[in-house]
């Protein structure tokens, strides 16, 4: 089978696990000509060790608290595998919230200051955009990516973004990696979606903030699709797992 983690040291795992599987009876019954032979099949594992990482073909790194994770990914000896599976395995990747944080080169410093990250995308996240727990919210994203979804109109419908204590990208970064200016060939950072503000183009001044990035293997959102039960997301991401698990790589958009 084609294994997704859920890295599981603390915060919303049990969430993405259900939106996953339900996710997965989409992709699979939008298979072309479902079959015995040609059939994909999905596990899906809760991840806690290096072996168990090792298993998978893709991860999501949940919400919760990332300098929390991070500490716990320390202790049991996990950074340094994520770092690999990210960035040398190239295997797809995608965080939400704190996963995204997680995913990040650089947070930059709010009253938590410093904490150790998985990197991955060339972007500085900042954490804690919209302020405290009480100031969570949820906003309809107009989602473009969507719309190439093979799932009728249903695809153009704006997604209900679940935002709490949200990172917002602040910055997309050059080449922010410190593993040593490979900067040739990388993918770039392709913003995916965008809150607040005029166009929705991303990006630049006065258009809101980043919500949503992709570079290569790595996607990241600001917001929690597996607190919805709208499996857009999760079904657009499988498909492109499917996709680099049975071509070693992934399909950018345009490419
Ligand atoms: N504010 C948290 C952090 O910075 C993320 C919150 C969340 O995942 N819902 O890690």
């Amino acid at each position: 089978p084609i294994t997704v983690g859920v890295l599981a040291l603390q915060g919303g795992v049990v969430e993405h696990l259900n939106l996953l599987r339900k996710a997965a009876t989409h992709v699979l019954t939008s298979q072309p000509q479902p079959s015995a032979d040609n059939g994909i099949d999905f596990a899906f594992i809760e991840v806690r060790t290096a072996p168990q990482l090792a298993q998978c073909d893709a991860l999501i790194i949940p919400g919760g608290e990332s300098t929390t994770m991070a500490i716990v990914a320390r202790r049991l000896g996990l950074l340094d595998p994520l770092r690999d599976f990210v960035k040398v395995q190239h295997k797809p990747v995608w965080g939400t919230c704190a996963g995204l944080v997680m995913l990040a080169e650089q947070a930059s410093a709010t009253k938590q200051g410093g904490q150790e990250l998985v990197g991955g995308l060339d972007v500085r996240v900042l954490r804690n955009r919209y302020g405290t727990q009480m100031q969570s919210f949820v906003a309809g994203l107009d989602l473009g990516f969507l719309k190439e979804a093979k799932n009728g109109e249903a695809a153009a419908a704006p997604f209900r973004a679940v935002f709490i204590r949200a990172p917002v990208v602040e910055e997309i970064i050059a080449d922010g990696r410190q593993d040593g200016g490979e900067g040739k060939g990388k993918a770039p950072v392709e913003v995916l979606g965008v809150y607040g503000g005029e166009g929705g183009t991303g990006g630049g001044e006065g258009k809101g903030d980043i919500v949503a990035v992709r570079q290569g293997n790595v996607f990241g959102t600001s917001f929690h699709p597996e607190l919805t039960d709208d499996v857009r997301i999760h079904v657009w991401w499988l498909r492109q797992v499917v996709d680099a698990a049975r071509h070693g790589r992934l399909v950018l958009n345009g490419a």
